[in-house]
């Protein structure tokens, strides 16, 4: 059969769909784009916020229309199956956990082989390789539907991941990003924790990098020293996602997110004092119910004091089911819209100014994508976006000089020396 799959969300779950797309490729299914043209529909959903859930209604609707075998996976699959029942009565359900019997639901075609499915899957052009690492969190947060969706954390064994990202090290994948709900709850379950998976993977031959993905103050918190002794690793980006959702304490506390502004800042400067540099990203919900025009001011000054790289601001979404939303207090949507753009503003203010203290410094990149027309991307080693005007191979390390800032990336030239001189391939050309 051909398969259509369309996913949505975290890196998580696009990760979870080219899993699921090589294990078809594998059973002897072929892969294919378009979906007018397929004999089978995957949708990978996301049910994060309520317009994400409103849209994939949409797109279930319209992929049933073709009439074909459908599969709804990904996070509604798990946390609300009634809804999809609803919409598209005889898809088949494959909640997140249990991607691997995508092969199953569609039935086995005829079988080609490994050799076939590592040479499509190299085609597809992903340039970088996705390895969850769990699966679930350690949280109770009172917003949050994916705690539904995904459970509590189950943790895949070291010496899988390390095998994982051995195999795209070995085809070339320069770029390996390590995600979970919550990767710092990595090993919660199982006696290990993030750092010590760092380490295993740290010690696999090859020149790449990892880039870990989001980790909850909650869960890095008790082992921060430990996680910054492995960030030491050339092979690991200098970047930390910890969202924080609040500058205010009694905000946690509804959320119930477990930790404090202090424990939060704690962490940021325990890794600012061994990497000054260290790209911080963070998250913030804006209009909690209950949240004061006081306690949004106190996100507000949280984000001035610390100056994350980047803020991801949310506007808080009530999901059924959720203890949040049947919460006192809710926030008119004008409010919510108003205080989402004010912290939006000074988020890519505190940006600008962070990226324009790169310019002129000289540093080493790895080119990851190409960009816009003419140009491709390329990453710093703490993972701030580089545009460059001239040819350069996907996958290759290179030396620039950063002449230009915006609140997004910044832009730069190949220094051309005899340590590195670029191969001429055109940008956009190659693909991994
Ligand atoms: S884990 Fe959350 S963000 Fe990721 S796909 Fe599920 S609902 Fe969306």
């Amino acid at each position: 059969m051909k398969v259509y799959v369309e996913a949505y969300g975290c890196t998580q779950n696009y990760g979870e769909a080219r899993l699921m797309q090589e294990a078809l490729l594998r059973s002897g299914h072929r892969i294919t784009t378009e979906e007018a043209d397929a004999d089978a529909h995957v949708l990978v959903t996301c049910t994060v916020v309520e317009t994400t859930e409103r849209k994939m209604a949409r797109r279930m609707a319209e992929l049933a229309a073709y009439e074909k075998p459908f599969v709804v996976a990904g996070c509604m699959a798990a946390a609300q199956r009634d809804r999809i029942q609803s919409i598209v009565p005889r898809a088949k359900l494959l909640p997140p956990r249990k991607w691997p019997q995508i092969v199953e639901l569609l039935g086995a075609g005829t079988a080609c082989g490994d050799r076939a499915a590592e040479i499509e899957s190299t085609s597809f052009g992903w340039r970088d390789a996705i390895v969850p690492i769990a699966q679930g969190c350690a949280g109770r947060c009172t917003y949050c539907i994916t705690r539904v969706a995904r459970g509590r954390v189950a943790s895949y064994p070291i010496d899988a991941i390390v095998a994982e990202v051995r195999r795209h090290v070995e085809r070339g994948v320069r770029e390996i990003k390590l995600t979970g709900q919550d990767t710092g709850a990595y090993g919660l379950d199982a006696g290990t924790n993030l750092a010590a998976l760092l380490r295993a993977v740290d010690a696999i031959p090859g020149e790449f990098r990892v880039r870990v993905g989001m980790a909850d103050p909650l869960t890095v918190h008790p082992i921060q020293d430990d996680l910054v002794d492995a960030y030491a690793s050339e092979k690991v980006f200098k970047f930390l996602h910890l969202p924080v959702q609040s500058g205010d304490d009694g905000i946690l506390e509804a959320m119930r997110r477990q930790y404090t502004v202090s424990e939060f800042e704690e962490i940021v400067r325990t890794f600012r004092r061994a990497y000054p540099d260290i790209t911080l990203s963070t998250d913030v919900i804006v209009g909690f119910p209950g949240e004061s025009e006081e306690q949004f001011e106190a996100s507000m000054e949280l984000i001035r004091r610390v100056r994350p790289d980047i803020v991801n601001v949310t506007r808080f979404s009530p999901r059924e089911g959720t203890p949040a939303a049947t919460m006192p207090g809710q926030i008119v949507g004008w409010k919510v819209k108003d205080r989402s753009r004010r912290l939006t503003r000074l988020r890519f203010q505190i940006s600008r100014d962070g990226n324009e203290r790169f310019v002129g410094r000289e540093v080493e990149v790895l080119v990851t994508e190409p960009g816009k027309p003419g140009t491709v991307l390329a990453r710093t080693r703490e993972y701030r976006q580089v545009v460059l005007r001239e040819p350069a191979t996907i996958g290759e390390f290179l030396r620039v000089k950063i002449d230009g800032a915006r609140a997004t990336d910044l832009s730069g030239h190949v220094l051309t020396n005899e340590l590195y001189t670029p191969v001429q391939i055109h940008a956009g050309s190659p693909v991994v």
